[in-house]
């Protein structure tokens, strides 16, 4: 997700610009002023109550606009983000918006000031006023506007900066230069995003290979539980022990082990771009976790991708497997090779179906040359990070 605030005078080009902003980042605009007006045009108690405020450039109670944007926030967990256009106006509803953002495990990315001389904002504001049609357009009222906003709003701006989320611009130049570095200050946030990519697919799908081929393609950490079980077995630590006890007696691994190494390889992964989970989460309960792991980053869930292949030819992949000495030790024999994949279908499958109900889960065509499939995966996570991004 990203969240920004365009912040600035009255006139400072806040709307023009969100236009554009919200159109190709594919956010979900919240623009407090015209929320009122609508709610005006529509005759709305709250409308009513805004009217006078506004039309003597005033700002309107905090409680006001809670009301009014509460709903569309929380309406739209889903959202790639939002963009808040006169909102925070006041220190009071900064601290509303933090409130608010939490409620959707998230939070404002930064606070994009769009700087102009007072003069410019009275000449572009009377400029405006000329068709607009608002009501608060008018020289008495812009200077009203102009002094709520030094005294109320401008603090707002220290809020930012003491967190270091504030960004300056100057707002005098032409629509598109001030677009231009809006847009690169946006691109910059974006870029902190991760991207999570979730592989699934039976054992066999060929997930393995494809999730490493991936991860080195576009900057990600592979993550994949089987392996780091295996090498913690072989550091020879005191989680190894218990994990090689728990093998020998043919047990799971516990959450507990698992999510500890998880999450020690988030947290040591500086500088990645994302990762890539291959092995887990195997149960509805693990996913429930890495969404809480994941959430510590201030970060989820990007994309799930499901590799499918016919069960025959998952089969007769595992057995000519066991041929080869990349043979794995639960594909020693058939009985073992069933065992897993009834595993699979009993408790994966689960978790996927369980995705598809809350976001789209694409299914990629496993089959053909490594190639082949690795081009399909290419194409399915470039449009997603293109989408994150
Ligand atoms: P705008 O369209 O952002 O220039 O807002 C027009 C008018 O609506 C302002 O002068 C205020 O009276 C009122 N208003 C808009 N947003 C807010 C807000 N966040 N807090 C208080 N009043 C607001």
């Amino acid at each position: 997700m990203i969240n920004i605030a365009l912040f600035g005078p009255p006139g400072a080009g806040k709307g023009t610009q969100s236009a554009y902003l919200v159109e190709r980042f594919n956010l979900i605009y919240i623009s407090t002023g015209e929320m009122l007006r609508r709610e005006m045009a529509a005759g709305s108690k709250l409308g009513e109550q805004a009217r006078d405020i506004i039309a003597s450039g005033g700002l309107v109670s905090d409680e006001i606009i809670v009301q009014i944007i509460e709903k569309t926030i929380t309406e739209n967990p889903q959202a790639a983000g939002f963009l808040f256009d006169g909102f925070p106006r006041t220190f009071i509803q900064a601290y509303i918006l933090d409130g608010l953002m939490m409620k959707l495990n998230t939070s404002l990315n930064c606070l994009i000031n769009l700087k102009i001389p007072e003069e410019v904002s009275v000449s572009r504001l009377l400029e405006r006023g000329k068709t607009s049609g608002r009501l608060d357009d008018n020289e008495t009222v812009i200077r009203n506007r102009l002094r709520e906003y030094h005294e109320k709003t401008l603090p707002v701006l220290q809020f930012y900066r003491d967190k270091g989320q504030q960004h300056d611009i100057d707002g005098t130049g032409s629509v598109e230069q001030v677009r231009a570095d809006i847009v690169r200050i946006l691109q910059q946030e974006l870029d902190k995003n991760l991207f999570n990519l979730v592989l699934f697919g039976y054992p066999g799908a060929g997930r393995g290979s494809q999730g490493i081929a991936l991860a080195e393609k576009f900057g990600l950490e592979y993550v994949a539980t089987g392996r780091m079980l295996d090498e913690e077995i072989h550091s020879g630590s005191e989680t190894g022990r218990e994990i090689a006890a728990l093998y020998e007696n043919g047990e799971l691994v516990t959450d507990e082990i698992v999510v500890r190494l998880i999450e020690k390889k988030i947290a040591n992964a500086n500088g990645v771009k994302g990762f890539v989970f291959k092995g887990f989460p195997r149960t509805l309960v693990q996913s429930y976790i890495l969404d809480g792991l994941l959430r510590k980053h201030g970060s989820g869930v990007s994309m799930v991708i499901d590799v499918a292949v016919p069960l025959l030819e998952v089969v007769q992949r595992l057995d000519a497997r066991s041929r080869t000495d990349r043979r794995m030790p639960y594909d020693s024999s058939t009985d073992r090779i069933v065992k897993r994949l009834r595993e699979h279908e009993n408790k994966t499958v689960p978790v996927i179906d369980n995705y598809r109900k809350q976001r789209e889960v694409l299914t990629i065509d496993g089959t053909g040359t490594f190639d082949e499939v690795f081009g399909r995966l290419c194409h399915a996570v470039e449009d997603g990070i293109r989408t994150l991004r």
